[in-house]
Formats: structure tokens, sequence, C-alpha cells
């Protein structure tokens, strides 16, 4: 859906008033939740606004190059700061997230104890109703996209520089897996092409995020591909888990285990993939498929979780061997919907 002039009106008057604004993304950020958050970040501190950033948990190293990562207040590590941000905030913006619980137990409930308005930007499936504009938008390929159309919308293109348009590119060039997704439109090219005017370098890039691991990472990769990856040729389906052991002996980092999930979906013939990983307290779980199986529904019905069609994550409280037992319980019921697909 179109940002509509009502909602551009409204969100340009709430921004105008708020004395104090904090902007917010999901658990585990990704290079879409703070390329998101940080481009509109700099742009509102152009427009001389007072704003924080409250992110949940730790960015993953690959992303901390991004201009302003020190600005960024955790709420996990900084809890009595972030508290007070958001509690001080007449407006808070909600971005590359659906509903509140994707921001963490401690965090959500912070949100939902404040008076602030909300402005939710995303592009996943069934926002939650909880904000005053709600730009929703489930056929863009990423949030920063959206922030792309938001700043446009608003008429503040003339402040695009350099910095906001790295933050923008990230964060499309991260969600649409290097600009390879269906997701991605003639238009997604157009605005990179705006973005490259600034005379930003894509190339770092692309350097930065991807150029950048630590010989543990790969062999952390190496070991889930070589020991880890199992194969269902029979219902096209591949997986990986990785225990916290596992992880421990490859000095597991946040971030070391993001695009683990494509690389068994590349597999020839799979079209449908997930990846298992435990965490302290639950079993988190993310499903990819190339092709006409809608991965979201799967993860809504019975993995706590949703996102989008061909991406999607959930979580599960039950033992690993649990978890799997019932993944390939469900993929088997499933099967025939899989090789159709
Ligand atoms: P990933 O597998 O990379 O963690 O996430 C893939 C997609 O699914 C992302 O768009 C993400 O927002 C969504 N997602 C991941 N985990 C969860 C979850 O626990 N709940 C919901 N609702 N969405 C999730
Ligand atoms: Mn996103």
């Amino acid at each position: 859906m179109r940002l509509n002039q009502e909602q551009v009106d409204r969100s340009k008057q709430l921004i105008d008033s708020a004395k104090q604004i904090v902007i917010t993304s999901h658990k585990s950020p990704d290079g879409d939740a703070v390329g998101s958050a940080m481009a509109l970040f700099l742009l509102l501190k152009k427009l001389q606004k007072n704003v924080v950033i409250v992110l949940p948990d730790e960015v993953p190293s690959f992303l901390q190059w991004i201009k302003g990562y020190g600005d960024i207040l955790l709420f996990d590590e900084n809890e009595a700061a972030a508290k007070n941000a958001i509690a001080s905030a007449a407006l808070i913006f909600s971005l590359d997230y659906n509903h509140l619980g994707r921001t963490g137990t401690a965090m959500e409930k912070a949100l939902k104890g404040t008076t602030a308005d909300f402005i939710l930007i995303d592009h996943h499936h069934e926002p939650e109703d909880f904000a005053e504009v709600l730009y929703s938008d489930t056929g863009i390929c990423s949030t920063a996209q959206m922030i792309w159309y938001f700043i446009d919308r608003c008429g503040w293109r003339a402040l695009l520089d350099e910095d906001i348009a790295s933050c923008i590119y990230c964060g499309i060039m991260t969600d649409s897996g290097s600009f390879r997704f269906p997701s991605v439109t003639a238009d997604t090219h157009r605005i990179v092409a705006e973005l490259f005017a600034t005379g930003m370098d894509h190339a770092r890039i692309h350097r930065e995020v991807y150029d950048t691991n630590l010989p543990d990472r790969m062999r952390l990769i190496g070991f889930a591909l070589s020991e880890k990856l199992a194969v269902v040729p029979e219902c096209s389906v591949a997986y990986i888990t990785l225990t916290l052991d596992e992880m421990k002996q490859f000095n597991y980092r946040p971030g070391d285990t993001e695009g683990l999930v494509n690389q068994a979906l590349s597999i020839n013939g799979i079209k449908m993939a997930a990846f298992f990983r435990e965490g302290a307290n639950e079993i988190k779980a993310s499903f990819r498929s190339k092709g006409g199986f809608d991965v979201n529904t799967f993860a809504r019905r019975s993995w706590n979780g949703g996102g989008h069609f061909n991406a999607a994550g959930g979580s599960s409280v039950e033992t690993m061997e649990e978890a799997v037992k019932r993944f390939l319980k469900e993929t088997e019921r499933q099967c025939e919907e899989i090789n159709r697909s």
C-alpha cells in the first residue's frame, strides 16, 4: 500500500511536534533493521530533531561500520537508559517489524507502557494495530526502500547525503539477497540509482557486509555444511541444526549464521530449507523457500513466528531433538505441497 497524503501529513505533524523521538527495530537486528533505523536517524538529525535509536540487542559486527553506530542504545545492555528514552518519547518509530513482541519481552513491555504515538514502517505480513500511522507494504523488498519512499513523500529528498544513502543501500542490499529476490523491482533499481547520485560507495558496503568474516565464522559454516546439513530429497527439503556447544567450539558471535539457511536452499531441487539454532532459552528457527511454498504461514502456524512468503522465522521451547522431529513430521505431511511448489 502506497503512503497516502493523509499519512504523510500526519507523520510530518507528529515529527514536528515531538520533543523526543525514538526509533526502534526488531531483535537480532539485520542489515535492513539497522540500515532503516540509521537512515531515518541521520535524516531526523538533519531536521534538528532530538532522536535516539533503541534496538533490543547486539548489532552484528558486519554492520558496525554504519555511521552513527556508536549512538545506538541497546535495550539488553543498557536497560535503564533505553527505558528512559522510550518513556520520554512523544513519537516512536517501529521499523522492520510487524508486532511489538518482535522486540523481545522486556522491550515490548516498555513500548506497551508508553503514551507515545507510533509510526510503523514495515514490509511483513499482518501488522499489529498499534500505530497512529501504519505504513505497511508486503510487496516491497525491504523496509529501507520504504524509508526512501517516506523521505521522498515527506519532501525531504534534498536532505539525502552519502551517509543516509549508504544506510538505505545496506538495507535494500541485505534484504533483497543483493538484488536477486523476486521482490526486487525496476523501482528498487531506480532508487538505487538515486542513491548512487549522492556519491555513495556501493562496493565498500558490499565489502564491509560480506567480506569481513573471521576464520572462526568460516569454519563454523564449513562445519555446519559438512557435518550438520541433512537432506530429505523425497520432500525437496534440507535443514541444518547447530547446538550451543557446537557454536561455542567456533566462538560463535551474533550474525555468524546469517545466510546459512540460504546455503541449504541453494541445493539443486530443494524447495524448502530450515535452520535451527539453539539459544539460551529456545530454539530459533529460520525457514526459506524458492517458488510457491508459503513459509510465512508455516512459521505462523506452528513456530510462533512469521515473516514473508519465501523467508520467515520463529522459535520453539522444545529441545533440538523435539523441534527437528516435529519439523520432519510437518514437512512430511506437506511433502506433496512442497514438491509441487
Ligand atoms: P531470519 O530467518 O533471517 O531470522 O528471518 C527471516 C524473516 O522472518 C525476517 O523477515 C524476520 O523478520 C522474520 N522472523 C524471524 N524470526 C521471527 C519470529 O520469531 N517471529 C516473527 N513474527 N517473524 C520472524
Ligand atoms: Mn526487512
